[in-house]
């Protein structure tokens, strides 16, 4: 029998995970089917997000050659039934306080810094880079972990020194481009690339730098399909596009720059857009997402 969920204490809620204690030294993830697009939560849910999310990130937990915060696997007794699929059982860590940002490519934020100043948190690229170019070679531009509501802020390399320590810096952004490569490096060979991405590390009791939170799905980076890049332009978002075409387009009725929340999304938008996230898990894993466990 498995524990019911409300048998574990809710320690923190995300705008689209939720953290439980499992005991004194293991933390229960749960990723809800919400939704983000524009920074606004939508009000409505993609069915099976949440499973499909908790898949990718196991399936690269498996494939990267890195310690992680993995305390079991998909079917570990301890996930409670109700949550069995969008669930993880993990060791707790003690969380550095840095966002560990690899780009490979030029867009977002990174392409803002870079246009005022030259540089993407301190690092000098050569001039005539445009949207969406491909980078020299990956940089890493880590971000504070700004508290709840506010927005992290670039940090230059010093401000990591000063955060954690040259050791752990220097580790910190080694791990950071050698996950950031080795997941790029798989997802060409399916036809998509990782233009950028987000890790989030954590100390054992050991002492050991572990991989944790989620790792290269699509919440936290950037997929663009292969077929149809082209620098210059903002390239469509693998998963998301469907809901952000419609949101900006003309029959949601939205004003993106307004502060009225974004509408409810029709339901042949929520069957592509969940479409879509099956189609990046089959195609980056080579997996049938038909036999991923659920309640
Ligand atoms: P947001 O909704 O803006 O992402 P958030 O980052 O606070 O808010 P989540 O990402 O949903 O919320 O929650 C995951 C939290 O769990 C993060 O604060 C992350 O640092 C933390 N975390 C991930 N893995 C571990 C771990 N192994 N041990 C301890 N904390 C962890
Ligand atoms: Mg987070």
């Amino acid at each position: 029998m498995r524990p019911p969920l409300s048998s574990y204490r809710r320690i923190a809620a995300g705008k689209v995970r939720d953290l439980y204690a499992v005991d004194d030294d293991h933390l229960l993830i749960v990723t809800s089917d919400r939704i983000s697009a524009y920074d606004h939560i939508l009000s409505s849910e993609i069915p099976d997000k949440g499973r499909i999310l908790t898949a990718m990130s196991l399936f690269w937990f498996g494939l990267l050659d890195v310690p992680n915060h993995l305390a079991g696997d998909e079917l570990d007794p301890r996930i409670p039934q109700e949550v069995l699929g969008r669930a993880m059982v993990v060791r707790t860590l003690k969380m550095l306080p840095v966002e560990c940002i690899a780009r490979g490519y030029l867009t977002g934020s990174g392409l803002t810094d870079y246009q005022r100043s030259g540089a993407v948190c301190g690092i000098a690229l050569p001039a005539g880079l445009e949207e969406a170019s491909r980078l020299p070679e990956p940089i890493f531009t880590p971000t504070t972990k700004a508290e709840l509501g506010d927005h992290d802020e670039a940090m230059d390399f010093d401000a990591v020194i000063a955060a954690v320590g040259q050791p752990l810096a220097d580790d910190l952004r080694a791990a950071t481009l050698a996950v950031y490569s080795a997941g790029a490096e798989h997802a060409a060979t399916r036809g998509v690339i990782l233009a950028d991405t987000k890790f989030e590390f954590g100390i054992d009791e050991t002492g050991a730098l572990v991989l944790a939170d989620e790792v290269l799905t699509p919440d936290s980076s950037r997929y663009w399909a292969i077929d149809g890049y082209a620098p210059g332009r903002v390239q469509p978002s693998f998963d998301k596009q469907f809901v952000r075409n419609w949101l900006t387009g003309p029959e949601s009725g939205w004003d993106r720059a307004g502060d009225t929340p974004p509408p409810p999304l029709p339901d042949d938008v929520v069957a592509a857009t969940r479409d879509r996230y099956i189609d990046a898990y089959e195609r980056i894993s080579g997996k049938d997402f038909d036999a991923w466990p659920k309640p």
